[in-house]
This record gives C-alpha cells, sequence and structure tokens, in this order.
C-alpha cells in the first residue's frame, strides 16, 4: 500500500481563503477588522522568522497587524505591563506572545496575564480549562490545524481509536481534548508507556507529537491508519546541509499508512492559518456576533 499524502500547504491555504472572506464580511457588513498583536522579545532567529510569517498571513487575510519587539534584556514587569495594555486596546483581538522568552521572564505569568478572550494561542489555563471541560474555547493552533487535516480524510471521528504519542501542553493534551470532542476514543501516551508499538498498532488514527526524528517506525502502523506527524527536527542530511523530518519514519510508514502527512509541508503551515483562524473567532466573541463560518 503507498498512503495518500496529506497536502497541509494546500489544505492551509485553503482555509487561510476563507478567512480572508469572513474578514471581508466582517469588515464591510459589520465595520470590524479583527487585529492580531504580536510581541517578540529578543532575537532568536527561529522566532524572527515565525513571527514575520505571522504577521505577513495576517495582512494577507485582511487584518490589522500589530508587531511589538522588545530587547533581550525586557523586564518581566515592561512585558506585564505590554500584555495589559494590549488587553485593553480595543483594536487588538488576539495577543500572541512569541515563546521562548529570555530567560529573565517568568513566562507562565505572562501567558496568564493574556485576557483569555484574546488567547489566540490557547495556551491560557481558563481556555485550557474550557477546552477541557467541552466548553467553547480558543483552542491551540497546531492541534486544531491536526484534527483538520484528519478530518479531510475521515468524514467524521466519531468511534476512531485514536492515538496519541506526547502529553505537552502545547500539542498532546489538547490534540487529545479536540479528538475526545469529535467523539474518538483516544489514548495518550508518553515517555513511560509500556510497549509503546503494540498500543500504536491499534489506531485508526495516529497522532505523533514527540521531537525524536523518525522515532515511529513502519511497522507500529496499523494497516489503513491515518497518521499526523507533528514533529519537526533538524537531523544532518547526505550533502552536509541539514533537512527537517518529522517523529515518523515517513518512507517506511507510507507503505503502511492509509494517509499521512509529509515533514514539512503537513502540520507546519496548519498552524499558522489556525492562528488565523483563532483571531477571527476571538474577534467575533469579542464583538458580540455569532461565530464566523470558519
Ligand atoms: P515536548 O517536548 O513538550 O513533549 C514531547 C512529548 O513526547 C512528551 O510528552 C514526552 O513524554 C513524549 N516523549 C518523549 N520521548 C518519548 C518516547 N521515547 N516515547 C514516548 N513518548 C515520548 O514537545 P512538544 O509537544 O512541544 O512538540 C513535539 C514535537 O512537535 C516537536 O518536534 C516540535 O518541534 C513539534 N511541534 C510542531 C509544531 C508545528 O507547528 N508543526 C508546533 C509545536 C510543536 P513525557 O511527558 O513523559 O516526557
Amino acid at each position: 500500500m503507498t498512503a495518500r499524502i496529506i497536502d497541509g500547504k494546500v489544505i492551509a491555504a485553503d482555509l487561510r481563503i476563507k478567512v480572508a472572506a469572513e474578514v471581508q464580511h466582517l469588515t464591510t457588513q459589520h465595520g470590524l477588522t479583527p487585529g492580531l498583536a504580536v510581541v517578540l522579545a529578543g532575537n532568536n532567529p527561529a522566532s524572527e522568522s515565525y513571527v514575520g510569517s505571522k504577521a505577513k498571513a495576517t495582512k494577507e487575510a485582511g487584518m490589522r497587524s500589530f508587531d511589538y519587539r522588545l530587547p533581550d534584556s525586557v523586564g518581566q514587569s515592561e512585558l506585564l505591563a505590554l500584555v495589559r495594555k494590549l488587553n485593553a486596546d480595543p483594536a487588538v483581538h488576539g495577543i500572541l506572545v512569541q515563546l521562548p522568552l529570555p530567560k529573565q521572564i517568568d513566562a507562565q505569568a505572562v501567558l496568564d496575564a493574556v485576557d483569555p478572550a484574546k488567547d489566540v494561542d490557547g495556551f491560557h489555563p481558563v481556555n485550557a480549562g474550557r477546552l477541557a471541560s467541552g466548553l467553547p474555547a480558543l483552542a491551540p493552533c497546531t492541534p486544531l490545524g491536526c484534527v483538520i487535516l484528519a478530518k479531510t480524510v475521515h468524514k467524521s471521528l466519531a468511534g476512531l481509536d485514536a492515538v496519541v504519542i506526547g502529553r505537552s501542553n502545547i500539542v498532546g493534551k489538547p490534540v487529545t481534548q479536540l479528538l475526545l470532542a469529535e467523539n474518538a476514543t483516544v489514548t495518550i501516551t508518553h515517555s513511560k508507556t509500556r510497549d509503546l508499538p503494540a498500543v500504536c498498532r491499534r489506531a485508526d488514527l495516529l497522532v505523533a507529537a514527540i521531537g525524536r526524528p523518525e522515532m515511529v517506525r513502519g511497522d507500529w502502523i496499523k494497516p489503513g491508519a491515518t497518521v499526523i506527524d507533528v514533529g519537526i527536527n533538524r537531523v544532518p542530511g547526505e550533502n552536509g546541509k541539514s533537512k527537517l523530518v518529522g517523529d515518523v519514519a515517513f518512507a517506511e510508514a507510507a507503505q503502511v499508512a492509509g494517509a499521512i502527512t509529509p515533514v514539512p509541508g503537513g502540520v507546519g503551515p496548519m498552524t499558522i492559518a489556525c492562528l488565523m483562524v483563532n483571531t477571527v473567532r476571538a474577534a467575533c466573541a469579542i464583538a458580540g456576533l455569532p461565530a464566523p463560518s470558519v
């Protein structure tokens, strides 16, 4: 068997077109232009690149982009003061504080200070708690993207045996909650799980969010299963250059799976598209408008 490749680039581009149409509708019909503020402290090159892509996507969707750059030496109180200013700014509907933060900063305290209504990263404990309680919430972007990708393969996830590898607050736990909300039967696994390959072989839907290059082998996969690979790992390539690989051994897995996401070009592009979705959802909720169609 050769798996169908789930093309995250195409699916994300389609989602961003839908977001842009929704933004145009909100702007023309309701005078509401969603705005996203991105806060970057320090000059980590990877973070600068992410922040640049997010600002570009925001503008392309017709939304307002607010960029805040702070020095690596920024203090806790200065960062908290900025977050509070953005919480109070009516033009800002989404606030994203780019992680990692400089070492002198208590990152959790900063994330906790973001108004949960504007928490488009979905990292605030209020949103995590609402998600776990089955209440409407702003859910983290990467997990949202994983579920959208899975739903391009399965019309319904109800009753599927889903296995999630990884229990981080950013990916593993929220993707588990989202799959549960879709009525999948979810098993969450981690570094202490016994006989992980055997657990994975039960999965109709396997989500790998581990951060270990190509750890999931072909013989861990149930024939015909859908595999969503969240991992982004930089490893040495053949010609002395580095390359990106996922947490799944793609070539082996593609021989067994029914559908699989590539790395790069799978989950990655969905994260920014879902950030755009969350910003529109936050803007509608703050303005008291019905939830958008995206
Ligand atoms: P974390 O390091 O926070 O979590 C990794 C999880 O994997 C932990 O729960 C850990 O278990 C588990 N784990 C580690 N080793 C093993 C093992 N040998 N067997 C079973 N489980 C194991 O990572 P993140 O969740 O933040 O990210 C995971 C991956 O996803 C990374 O490659 C990251 O780069 C990528 N990522 C991609 C994004 C995207 O946009 N596509 C966005 C976010 C992340 P334990 O809890 O027991 O330690």
